[in-house]
């Protein structure tokens, strides 16, 4: 069987055909107007680490690519301090178009890209979801049953969370968003020590 006949290459295909077609998005329009692209993930399909952000930013809208400005290159260092690169792992955003202006996205916009982000783990089946920054953290925690877990970031960070899912088990490890060492270098060795657990549970 060629990969493309793989169910999971045509599961993660479908949904990527959806999220280009969404036009019931309340993103959707200004995608267009924009001439941008939703950023559907990147990495590899057979990843055991799959890392989940909250939303686009202008230079991912602009490429398609997520974290490829000022968060992606702190994303960047981040793994290469755990000797991994993107090509090993599998990344990703809750919210698959740029919210205007960068503003926090809406309640109604994380509830109709999170299905689509739900399918993406199911296809991929990642023994490891680190989760970066508050949203993604909240979503994937409840989307888990670990709802009673859920504590403000710089309190939870770094822990790790073994939930059951429909293909076995997987550790949920909340981690900071890389954004917060673009304004605060010195948050930068609790950040490398976080993604060491990263390693350490795979
Ligand atoms: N911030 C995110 O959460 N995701 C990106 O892709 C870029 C910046």
């Amino acid at each position: 069987m060629s990969e493309k006949d793989s169910p999971k290459y045509i599961a993660l295909k479908q949904i990527r055909d959806e999220v280009m077609n969404l036009k019931d998005s309340p993103l959707y329009e200004e995608r267009i107007k924009n001439e941008t692209f939703p950023v559907i993930g990147s990495g590899s399909h057979d990843a055991n680490i799959m890392f989940i952000g909250e939303a686009p930013g202008k230079n991912e809208a602009k490429t398609g690519r997520p974290f490829c400005g000022a968060s992606g290159r702190v994303l960047d260092e981040l793994l290469q301090h755990i000797s991994l690169n993107r090509e090993d792992v599998y990344i990703t955003n809750i919210v698959k178009d740029r919210p205007t202006n960068n503003r926090d996205p809406k309640p109604e916009e994380i509830a109709l890209y999170g299905l689509f982000l739900e399918r993406q783990i199911d296809a991929i089946q990642p023994k490891i979801i680190a989760t970066l920054g508050r949203f993604s953290m909240e979503y994937v925690m409840k989307l888990f049953k670990l709802d009673e877990n859920i504590q403000i970031i710089s309190k939870i960070h770094g822990k790790v969370f073994e939930a059951k899912s429909a293909y076995g088990t997987v550790k949920i490890i909340p981690l900071y968003h890389p954004a917060v060492g673009i304004y605060n270098r010195n948050l930068l060795p609790e950040l490398k020590e976080d993604f060491e657990i990263l390693v350490d549970k795979s």
